[in-house]
């Protein structure tokens, strides 16, 4: 079976039959199928594979079959399997907005910009750059022992790949998520199983596709697909699987944590956030309320990095609250394909209840709805720009992560209460500092238990290392710190006589 015909393109219509790609070749799934449903028409999209158990870990046999051959290549070789797959994707990505958007649910704009396009592939791209960590130790006199003669002791530092790394991932930004995982471990010398969400994944069957036609070995790259948490839990307890590399929530990353140490997996964990934005009494409140605003407008805050709980000073109070209410008030909400819709849907019936459910906590709890708060009267499972005041620190709503659009403000008498504030809660993957003092905002960084910190701005550096303290996670990737990630350290040492 090649990938042209049963996933073949052209043809991306909810009958197409999708497969699971296992050792190079398209497999049916023996599970049968399940509906991927569009969230902003509930029209089901297509039906996506479902993986038995027995497939995950023949994923995981095939990946490790593959293991000596790939990382035999050099990195140079290796590097350029991942630029053509980069310049495959160029080309056929943009066919795939349509699919991509329905099933994510995402804005046009985002689709195109982030979903299939610079954001998705710039990722194969960067990584198509070999990146060498390896070091030498400083020489070292070595006296006589019981184990030697005396010398001089060397040794170099190498990095080795992992192995066969499972890719565990959460719906949102399903192709980015995959190559933020996939392209530094292919890079490093790893093979990989892709276990994409149950509610976005045919995407990245397509991903399968591409890296057949660019000519990746049979079975480097394997994807399995389920609507179960049984297939990824089985690779997650198979010897045959080196490394977790997961993102998604907190709760299902402590259950891998759990579930991997008989086999000692080594971990990447990218979890849930509650980004806290601090915003000092000198903060340009426009500038910090189009940045809060993206929680609302970026793929309806279904994001971990968003700044969803707002620290503002007390002078800056009304005014923030007001100039939010503004801004919610511009921002279209409706049909993603719209070029001027700035608020989608939520990704499912279920999330858009589990939203709404915990603004009705919030404001049961005692804090108000500023705006939102009621369903909008239209089709899909929209949720409405939320804003939520009057949150004191103790309240779910200033604590646990929504991940819709939903924002909570608390107010601040100084820098020492914000970063107390900020600092008050389980998460800490991205925090951000509004100040008109950057030297003030700096310092406050400092503070924060955050893995990142942004000064006076959303947009992340995506070359710097990203990852998360606290119930946010373990370990960095993105730049060097991605081939780290996915490499043992091995020290190889010798005597000079
Ligand atoms: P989720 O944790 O429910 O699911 C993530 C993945 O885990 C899915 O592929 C799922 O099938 C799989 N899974 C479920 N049970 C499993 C088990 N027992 N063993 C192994 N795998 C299992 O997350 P979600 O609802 O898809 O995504 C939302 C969450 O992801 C939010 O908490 C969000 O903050 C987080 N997230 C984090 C980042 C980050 O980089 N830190 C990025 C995006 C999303």
């Amino acid at each position: 079976m090649t990938a042209s015909t049963k996933t073949g393109r052209p043809g991306l219509g909810a009958d197409r039959e999708w497969r699971l790609l296992i050792g190079g070749e398209w497999v049916p799934p023996g599970a049968g199928a399940y509906p991927v449903v569009d969230p902003a028409t509930t029209e089901v999209v297509g039906h996506a594979p479902e993986a038995t158990v027995g497939q995950a870990l023949d994923a995981a046999g095939a990946a490790r079959a593959a293991l000596d051959g790939w990382r035999a290549l050099s990195p140079a070789d290796r590097g350029a399997h991942l630029a053509r797959l980069a310049r495959v994707l160029e080309a056929r990505a943009p066919d795939w907005t349509a699919l991509v958007q329905a099933e994510t649910g995402s804005t046009i704009n985002i689709t195109e910009q982030i979903q299939v396009g610079p954001a998705f592939v710039d990722r194969f791209r960067y990584y198509s750059h070999p990146i060498d960590l390896d070091e030498a130790v400083p020489p070292l006199p070595q006296d006589k022992t019981a184990l030697g003669p005396a010398g001089l002791a060397n040794a170099m530092v190498h990095r080795r790949p992992v192995g066969v790394v499972a890719c565990i991932t959460p719906y949102n930004m399903p192709l980015v998520n995959v190559a933020g995982k996939m392209a530094p471990a292919l890079a490093a010398g790893n093979t990989v199983v892709i276990k994409p969400a149950p509610q976005d994944p045919l995407g990245i069957l397509l991903l399968g596709e591409a890296v057949a036609e660019a000519g990746f070995p049979d079975g480097v790259v394997n994807i399995v697909t389920g609507s179960g948490p049984e297939a990824p839990a089985a690779l997650v307890a198979s010897a045959d699987v080196d490394m977790i590399s997961f993102t998604g929530s907190s709760a299902v990353g402590t259950r891998i944590y759990r579930d991997g140490a008989a086999t000692m997996k080594r971990l990447l964990m990218e979890l849930g956030g509650k980004g806290a934005l601090i915003m000092t009494e000198d903060a340009d409140v426009n500038a910090a309320c189009a940045a809060i605003a993206t929680v609302w407008g970026f793929h309806s805050g279904q994001i971990c990095t968003a700044p969803t709980r707002v620290i503002c000073h007390r002078d800056l109070y009304d005014r923030t609250v007001e100039t939010l209410q503004a801004f919610a008030g511009f921002m279209k909400m409706g049909d993603p394909r719209e070029r001027d819709t700035i608020v989608g849907p939520v990704i499912t019936e279920a999330h858009r209840d589990r939203v709404e459910a915990f603004v009705a906590a919030g404001t049961a709890a005692g804090a108000t709805a500023a705006c939102g708060g009621s369903r909008p009267d239209r089709p899909g499972y929209y949720v409405a720009p939320t804003l939520l005041v009057d949150v004191t620190p103790d309240m779910e709503a200033a604590r646990q992560e929504a991940f819709g659009p939903v924002v909570a403000v608390l107010a601040h008498s100084g820098d020492d209460e914000a970063v107390a504030l900020a600092n008050d809660s389980p998460y800490g993957l991205f925090s951000y500092v509004f100040s008109g003092d950057a030297k003030r905002a700096y310092e406050i960084a400092g503070r924060l238990q955050s893995g990142n910190v942004a000064l006076n701005t959303v947009q992340p550096h995506m070359q710097a290392p990203f990852g998360g303290w606290k119930m946010s996670g373990i370990g960095r990737d993105r730049g060097k710190w991605g081939i780290e990630a996915y490499t043992e350290i091995q020290a190889v040492n010798w005597l000079a006589s």
